[in-house]
């Protein structure tokens, strides 16, 4: 497998990095779903493996794409996105500190709450769409982790990573970045001084709506990233072989969902950016998106397929017009190749901060027009013939 940096992302995912089986030739690789590796009669392993919790050769290829597509040292598969903040956070010790934005991945924040509750962890929130405040949240020698999800879920609001790598750095923190929105085909994190990026897999990268997984990427193999390592080995939040080859498979089309769903979604947002049944349009690809200058510098290829609408009315009228698409389908998630709405509030729960009349919108790969045509309807309370 070559590492040619100086081919396109768009080359180096649908070759999964010029993959070839070497034993066979496949274009694809084997599917080895053994849980124990057998060794010698010297009692040496056989080959690299010694059992499923520990390493699997299809982890080693995702990863070394993984790493590749994000410009890293070295990277890990898991289990979830879950799995893989989890795993994350267990590196930060009690009587540290952690900053994460106001709103941001709701399960993320619910843990941060947790382990800041049960181990005395600080945590502050900050505003994401407030650059000052982020610096206000860090606290220089305490503050172990920075988390920003940019853009962030679900008002897409836009966060500077190198001005909040900075930040980090200055207070002796880490930058890790949830890019799952963003993926590496239009933000790659590390090259603006993040130091450990994050993708919910289950979304764009995989994009098919058919398997749970998380990547972490690490801008270098260091003490931190042997303890994350190690402690997947030990919590064993790992990646089963078939979920991880079907990665790989959805990986190869990346770069063209991503620039559909780029496409569709900024006809979108533009069809209905002052659409009468709605307050505001919320779209980084927006000239009128607080965020817009910073995306258009850190989203080199497109601003991606979420956005979110605010309705005029409250969360059961929001939830009437979600009842009445044809096209999108009401269902949770993001980033597969069919186009999804939902009222983000009821997902979140009672603690949510999301605006009653938010609804959140991933855009597939389908033809605009006709997305559009079901949005236009639903909304104008037309039921689709
Ligand atoms: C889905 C998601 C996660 C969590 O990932 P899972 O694969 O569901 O465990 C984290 N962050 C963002 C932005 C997500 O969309």
């Amino acid at each position: 497998m070559s590492e040619d940096q100086t081919q396109s992302i768009d080359s180096r995912l649908a070759q999964a990095c010029h993959y070839i089986d070497e034993v066979t030739g496949g274009v694809n690789p084997p599917l080895q779903l053994s849980s124990t590796f057998a060794r010698d009669e010297n009692y040496d392993f056989i080959g690299d493996y010694s059992y499923g919790r520990n390493g699997n050769p299809i982890w080693a290829l995702l990863e070394k794409i993984c790493a590749d597509l994000d410009g890293g040292e070295a990277a890990l598969c898991f289990a979830s996105g879950m799995a893989a903040v989890c795993t994350l956070f267990e590196t930060v010790n009690s009587g540290e500190h952690v900053a994460a934005p106001r709103i941001m991945y709701h399960g993320a924040q619910d843990w941060l709450r947790r382990i800041a509750e049960r181990r005395g962890i600080g945590l502050t929130l900050y505003d994401a769409a407030d650059p000052a405040d982020l610096e206000r949240a860090v606290e220089a020698g305490k503050t172990a982790v920075v988390w920003v999800e940019t853009p962030v879920n679900p008002t897409w609001d836009v966060i500077d990573v190198a001005a909040a790598a900075e930040i980090a750095h200055a207070a002796g923190a880490i930058l890790a970045v949830d890019a799952t929105v963003s993926t590496p085909v239009t933000t790659r994190p590390l090259e603006l001084g993040a130091d450990i990026v994050f993708h919910s897999a289950t979304k764009y990268l995989n994009g098919h709506s058919d398997i749970v997984a998380g990547i972490l990427v690490s801008a270098r193999a260091d003490a931190r990233w042997e303890e994350i390592n190690e402690v997947r080995k030990l919590t064993g939040g790992v990646l089963g072989p078939v979920e991880a080859w079907l990665l790989l498979r959805g990986m190869r089309t990346l770069a063209l969902r991503f620039d559909q769903a780029s496409r569709n979604a900024l006809a979108i947002a533009r069809h209905f950016e002052n659409h009468p049944a709605l307050e505001r349009v919320l779209y980084p690809g927006l000239e009128s998106h607080p965020g817009h200058a910073i995306a258009r510098r850190q989203m080199t290829r497109g601003f991606g397929g979420m956005l979110s609408l605010l309705i005029r009315g409250d969360a059961d009228d929001a939830k009437a017009i979600a009842g009445r698409t044809k096209l999108f389908v009401r269902a949770t998630s993001l980033g597969g190749v069919e186009s999804l709405i939902e009222h983000r509030a009821s997902v979140e729960g009672p603690m949510s901060a999301v605006p009653p009349n938010l609804l959140r919108l991933s855009v597939g790969i389908e033809r605009a027009d006709e997305l559009i045509d079901d949005l236009e309807r639903s909304l104008n309370r037309e039921q689709t013939p």
